[in-house]
C-alpha cells in the first residue's frame, strides 16, 4: 500500500532502527517508546490487523509470532508483553499488522 508507513519502512523508504528480520516479518524499534524495550514486529505484506493477517496467511502470523519470541529472548529478561492493537477503539492508530514487543526489564548482558 503506497500510503502505508509500515509498507515504506519494509521497502527502506523511510529509515526505521531495524533489529531483525525472517522470511516474513520485519522487526524494528518503535520510534516512541513506552518501556525500556519496545520493539514493533510487523508482517512484511500489507494486512490491516492481526486478524486479517490471521486469516490471510497464517504461515505469516506463526512466522511473526516466532520472530518476537526470539527477540524478545534476546532483549528482556524473559518478562514481557506482546500485544495487538486491533482496531481504533482499542489504539490502533497504523494499520499496518504489527506487534509490540514491550518490557520494563531489558537483557542485562548482550546488548538492547
Ligand atoms: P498502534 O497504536 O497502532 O498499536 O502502534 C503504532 C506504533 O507505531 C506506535 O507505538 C508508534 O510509536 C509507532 N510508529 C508510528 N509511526 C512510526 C514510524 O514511522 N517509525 C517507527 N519506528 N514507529 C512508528
Ligand atoms: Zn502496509
Amino acid at each position: 500500500m503506497s500510503d502505508c508507513v509500515f509498507c515504506k519502512i519494509v521497502a527502506g523508504e523511510i529509515p526505521a532502527t531495524v533489529i531483525d528480520s525472517s522470511e516474513h516479518s520485519l522487526a524494528f524499534a518503535d520510534i516512541s517508546p513506552r518501556q525500556p524495550v519496545h520493539i514493533l514486529v510487523i508482517p512484511k505484506s500489507h494486512h490491516a490487523n492481526v486478524a486479517e493477517l490471521a486469516a490471510a496467511d497464517p504461515e505469516a502470523l506463526v512466522d511473526l509470532v516466532q520472530l518476537g519470541s526470539r527477540i524478545a529472548a534476546e532483549h528482556t529478561n524473559g518478562s514481557f508483553r506482546f500485544t495487538f492493537n486491533t482496531g481504533a477503539d482499542a489504539g490502533q492508530t497504523v494499520f499496518h499488522a504489527h506487534g509490540h514487543i514491550t518490557a520494563r526489564t531489558p537483557k542485562e548482558s548482550g546488548g538492547n
